[in-house]
């Protein structure tokens, strides 16, 4: 028997780029069709446009093609957690649906999966032309601290596009956190990843869901689901402030005997109230957003809700 790929595509409000993106990767199924066989999984995350309608006219014209529709706007990462564990595949592909991912280089990522003996092939975007530059400067910022925090390695410039094997999906569906960070956690679970380079391409229809404080909340999201340093700044933050009060006890006491007592320095005295009320707010901050993490996690709230589907869940 032949080998299956499943494609899984995440859609929010993608009526214009869903079409396109048939298109496309239909040519790729039907080059690749010798080796191996498909299904598409386009997971509907609460569209509020016509991509439902779409899908299901897709599905209804083509049996490869399967929709599973949530009954709200869950995310994309949710998008992604329910088609790996809607796919049947024997090899799984996440793309998006607007042609950033571009189909054509799935038969590479597949023969080296088959021939190199890798268990995942990741893309990764060498160039982000197109891209407002102060995006690029705080993405780049984002990496470079979160690859000092985390024992957990990020690529630069990876995105979701990746080939992995079963064996790879099923171990990141074991993992069952309400807080998914998918780009730690397919560096977390390990395995031998290949990354092909490409250059970014802009999307073909639509417009892109990411806003900068949307990126922002994100990135604040990968760091506290990955690291606990930010915890350990609180610490040595306090340990810090404690040796500068110490050393200013001394120097006052010595001050004082040496010179007298003048009455004086209460503009720097609200200063220093103001700085260390402040530090210890942040450091609150800090714990605050674990602790909402905890909160969150120890709910066991489902990462998504299916409303409809035509294609069944394997347990
Ligand atoms: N997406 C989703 N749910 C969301 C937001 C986005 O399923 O809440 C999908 C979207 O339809 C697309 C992919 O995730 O297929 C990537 O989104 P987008 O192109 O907006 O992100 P960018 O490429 O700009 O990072
Ligand atoms: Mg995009």
């Amino acid at each position: 028997m032949k080998e299956l790929i499943t494609v899984i595509v995440p859609c929010y409000n993608e009526e214009e780029s869903l079409p396109l993106f048939y298109e496309e990767i239909i040519k790729v199924a039907d080059k690749m069709s010798k080796q191996v066989d498909f299904e598409f999984i386009l997971v509907n995350d609460g569209s509020k446009d016509k991509t439902l309608e779409i899908s299901k006219n897709l599905s209804k014209k083509d049996k490869r093609v399967k929709y599973v529709s949530f009954s709200r706007n869950f995310g994309k990462e949710a998008g992604m957690l329910a088609g790996l564990e809607y796919a049947k595949g024997d090899y799984i592909a996440i793309m998006d649906a607007d042609l950033q991912d571009p189909p054509s280089m799935l038969p590479e990522m597949y023969n080296i999966i088959k021939k190199e003996g890798y268990d995942c092939v990741g893309t990764r975007r060498v160039t982000r032309k197109g891209e407002p530059p102060i995006r690029s400067f705080f993405a780049r910022c984002f990496y470079k601290i979160i690859n000092k925090m985390s024992k957990v390695e990020m690529v630069d410039g990876a995105r979701d596009y990746r080939l992995m094997t079963r064996q790879m999906v099923n171990s990141i569906i074991s993992m069952k956190e309400y807080n998914r960070y998918s780009k730690g956690l397919f560096s977390f679970v390990g395995y031998d990843t290949k990354w092909l380079e490409y250059e970014n391409i802009e999307r073909v229809a639509g417009e892109t869901k990411w806003s900068f404080w949307k990126l922002f909340k994100y990135a604040i999201e990968g760091i506290v689901a990955f690291s606990t340093v930010p915890l350990s700044i609180s610490a040595i933050l306090g340990i810090i402030m404690c040796l500068v009060a110490f050393i200013a006890i001394i120097v006052i006491i010595i001050k004082t005997l040496m010179f007298g007592d003048p009455v004086g320095g209460w503009p720097s005295m609200v200063c220093i109230i103001l700085f260390v009320s402040g530090i210890q707010l942040f450091c609150m901050g800090i714990i605050g957003q674990y602790l909402a993490k905890t909160y969150l996690e120890t709910k066991k709230r489902p990462v998504y809700i299916v409303k409809e589907t035509n294609q069944d869940k394997i347990e």
